[in-house]
């Protein structure tokens, strides 16, 4: 059947182009105009930035993209392939291979004249087309990138599925998916879309390792590798087994997660593939097994929702819980710490830090508020926590001012922030996500590395007072002579920059 195609929109050419210097809105409405609104109507709905908040006029983060090529590179017999400007492409290529993808990055370069011809899309067919040999994959999955998607490049167009390897295209622009975390959703979600109707019309593939024969609790989120198999010993004395964690290793995979008795959020922010396993017809748990209260919690959540009987649950509950409880005395974090993250396992960080002993005024994640965060919210609120949901760089910033903490865990700009006000801090992706939280192995798992950090506050001072205000500000960089101030360069450009927004604003009026 053919299917209208809206013309390529041109105005992803106009001017400088558009990226993430043009900002959000010129963005949605490119893409609008070219034919995306309903995607983009159901990013809005699945990750919401509520009026006022959030942070993701990019680029303050890193690009959205990166979350689904992520995801597509991690997986077997998949092959991924990006469709965007060159520089999103460098860029996403680079953290790719910096983060140890084993794959290359497949990519459909394109100029102006391929995008507005229409050409663009041709030469993606054809790639697919080329990527498409069954000994080598089960999936391609073409990912559209800021430009391709404002100029309404139709990936919906291609077939669906070519000499047996599914093609799955999706649109992935920072003006519409507004963390990383969420861009991994976006695929995993399309995923078991497509997983799941396959399952429904036929016998499907068998997991790898065989069928489980126990009910099984499928796992939404990326951990660290130990957190899994922490969670099936969890869940062996209910009777119940670890499913699949979402994003799954391999195509087959799938079909075991969606075969399950109920699914753990474990992160909370996966809206799109919860839709699927609920339309599968599978219970959803919200949060997860950190610390004490958590893992209470959690174990009474998951019998229910898997119909175990309340003795069971207590036993389970009597085996674990006094080992946490004593782990957790044995290695106390004493020390004010402010936790920010755009991974959206910041809550349940914050839990764990706390039932350490740690003081925890502050929690900023930059993923949404969703249900399946519901329980740590309410935890964290009755011990006082102030929880920012799409926290910006700015608000993470200010609640390290504010709260001058012994420790900021955060993101790059954040640690760097603290760092220069003498305050110890660790990154939450590589130092914090790199370690178990689940059960008894995550109770004292981050107490070493977070001890260690604070004590490190007398070497920030030591540097603060030997390096003073060298590099700072306008003397940062490398200098022969000592650097000359120019203020009066500075007032120029103001001026300038005044002018040109005046002279915008006024473009618009008319
Ligand atoms: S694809 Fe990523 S890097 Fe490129 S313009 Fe969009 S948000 Fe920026």
């Amino acid at each position: 059947m053919d299917m209208p195609v809206k013309p390529i929109n041109t105005a992803a050419l106009e001017g400088d182009g558009l990226g993430c210097h043009t900002g959000n809105d010129q963005m949605l409405a490119a893409a609008q105009s070219a034919g995306k609104s309903e995607v983009l109507q159901r990013y809005a709905q699945d990750y919401p930035i509520p009026d006022g908040a959030g942070p993701h006029d990019q680029p303050q983060s890193m690009c959205p993209a990166f979350g689904s090529l992520r995801v597509g590179l991690r997986m077997r017999r998949t092959a991924t392939i990006l469709s965007g400007s060159a520089c999103c492409v460098y860029g996403l290529t680079f953290t790719s291979h910096f983060y140890g993808a084993k794959r290359s990055v497949g990519y459909v370069p394109f100029n102006s004249e391929s995008l507005v011809t229409g050409k663009l899309f041709e030469d993606i067919r054809e790639a697919v087309h080329q990527q498409a040999d069954p000994a080598l994959y089960d999936t391609v999955v073409i990912i559209n990138l800021c430009v391709p998607t404002a100029s309404g490049v139709p990936l919906q167009l291609l077939p669906k599925v070519i000499n047996g390897v599914r093609i799955i295209g999706i649109d992935v622009p920072g003006f519409g998916v507004p963390t990383h975390a969420e861009a991994k959703d976006v695929l995993a979600g399309a995923m078991l879309k497509v997983a799941r109707g396959e399952a429904e019309s036929g016998p499907v593939a068998r997991p790898r390792g065989g069928v489980s024969d126990k009910p099984t609790v499928s796992l939404l989120g990326e951990m660290f590798p130990a957190d899994p198999m922490v969670i099936g010993g969890l869940l062996e004395p209910l009777g119940l087994a670890a499913g699949p964690a979402v994003p799954t290793r391999e195509w087959r995979e799938l079909y075991a997660a969606l075969d399950c008795a109920a699914v753990a959020a474990i992160h909370p922010f996966y809206t799109a593939s919860v839709r699927e396993f609920t339309a599968a017809g599978r219970a959803i748990v919200p949060s997860a097994p950190v610390g004490h209260d958590g893992t209470e919690a959690w174990l009474q959540a998951i019998g229910r929702a898997c119909n175990v009987g309340q003795a069971q649950i207590d036993a389970a509950k009597n085996r674990f819980l006094p080992v946490i409880k004593a782990v957790l005395a044995k290695t106390p974090i004493r020390g004010r710490i402010t936790v920010s993250g755009y991974e959206g396992s910041e809550l349940l960080v914050a839990r764990l830090l706390i039932e350490s002993g740690a003081d925890v005024p502050y929690v900023g994640s930059a993923c949404p508020k969703t249900p399946w965060s519901a329980p740590d919210l309410e935890w964290l609120q009755a011990r006082g926590v102030h929880v920012q949901y799409r926290a910006s760089l700015e608000q993470d910033i200010a609640a390290v001012r504010e709260f001058q903490p012994d420790l900021a865990i955060g993101t790059t700009p954040v640690v760097q922030a603290a760092k220069q006000a003498t305050i110890p801090a660790l990154y939450f992706t590589n130092l914090i996500s790199a370690r178990p939280l689940m059960g008894p192995a995550g109770a004292g798992s981050l107490a070493q590395v977070i001890n260690t950090a604070m004590a490190n506050k007398a070497r920030f001072e030591q540097m603060r007072e030997f390096f003073g205000d060298v590099g700072d500000g306008d003397q940062a960089g490398v200098w022969e002579d000592k650097p000359v101030l120019r203020p009066e360069f500075r007032a120029e450009t103001r001026r300038q920059v005044i002018k040109m927004i005046k002279r915008r604003k006024a473009d618009e009026m008319i």
